[in-house]
């Protein structure tokens, strides 16, 4: 029997790849229902699939900020009486000095990172409970796991969603539905083209004192080599979303990368976190004064 599966942000990077790849699935084990916010950009997913719409794939319109589109996509696939699969993939990032994070923005990270995963296992989980059968697998980040300087209101939501399903992991036990976040680290999808712009008026950095200028501009520096030197390609993150998808007793976490487990043990292996702070510190801005450049 087939499996069906839910995927939300279809539309670019993980969620594109991830929906293409289980829709082309050699044996047709999977009925993929690929969802995205605007269904104009459903075109680069039937590209991937050769220009046609396989009878393993059907793309719906969802917003995971209006519950209407949640409710209306759950109810067509929830029709088919099947063990569901839900994989919470939207998201948005922010990057800036906090300072200058509007509220709105701020709101818009929250309302799809972790009030849109929210949503979506909401209008799953009865169904799961009831049939005590389904998995959910959610786009998470090594920004859920560990601070990241200028990223703290998406590393605030990340770790939102850490705590919602690490909670939700213990009571899902029983009714054999099985929670699986996915850390990710860097990977090249449109991810930094689609980030929040923390001021809408962008006269964000005008009237930030001169020090955070130059650290977030060598953050952003930083960012861009980390990104150039290290991110994976979205064909590197999928095997671990379909280990996460297939395997019998999935784990609650697991990480695409081992590159940031020094970091990872470091957090663990000091719980005051003193050593974390400093280390990552060196690591994004040097060793040297906070206000110089690095030779
Ligand atoms: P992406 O920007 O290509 O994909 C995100 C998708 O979410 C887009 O298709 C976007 O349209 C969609 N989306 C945004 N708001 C939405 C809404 N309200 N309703 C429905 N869809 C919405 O970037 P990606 O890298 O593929 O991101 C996928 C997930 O992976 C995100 O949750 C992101 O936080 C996470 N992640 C990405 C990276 C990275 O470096 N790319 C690292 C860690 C975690």
């Amino acid at each position: 029997e087939r499996t069906t599966v839910l995927i939300t942000g279809c539309s670019s990077g993980i969620g594109l790849g991830l929906a293409a790849r289980l829709a082309a699935d050699a044996t047709g084990r999977f009925k993929v229902y690929a969802t995205m916010r605007d269904l104009a950009k459903g075109d680069r997913l039937l590209e991937r699939l050769g220009g046609c719409c396989p009878d393993t794939l059907e793309v719906l319109q969802l917003d995971v900020t209006d519950p209407c589109s949640l409710a209306a996509a759950a109810q067509r696939v929830q029709e088919q009486q099947l063990d569901v699969l839900a994989v919470c993939n939207a998201g948005v990032g922010l990057m800036g000095p906090l300072e200058t994070c509007s509220d709105q923005a701020m709101k818009t990270v929250f309302d799809v990172n972790l009030f849109g995963a929210v949503r979506t296992i909401q209008a799953f989980l009865p169904a799961m409970k009831r049939r005590r059968a389904g998995r959910i697998i959610i786009s998470s980040s090594i920004g859920g796991l560990q601070g990241l300087p200028f990223n703290s209101v998406y590393c605030a939501s990340k770790f939102a969603v850490e705590g919602l399903c690490e909670s939700l992991a213990i009571v899902l036990q029983p009714f054999n539905i099985h929670l699986t976040l996915v850390e990710c680290g860097p990977v090249n999808t449109s991810f930094l083209a689609n980030l929040q712009h923390p001021d809408p008026e962008g006269s964000e950095l005008q009237g930030l004192d001169a020090e955070t200028r130059d650290l977030y501009h060598r953050y952003l520096r930083h960012c861009q080599s980390l990104f150039h030197d290290t991110a994976q390609e979205v064909e590197d993150v999928l095997p671990v979303f379909l280990e996460a998808i297939s395997t019998p007793c999935p784990p609650l976490r697991c990480v695409t990368t081992q590159l940031f487990a020094p970091l990872s043990r470091l957090r663990l292996a000091s719980p005051d976190s003193t050593m974390y702070v400093r280390a990552m510190h060196d690591f994004v801005f040097g060793h040297g004064e906070a206000g110089g450049d690095q030779p």
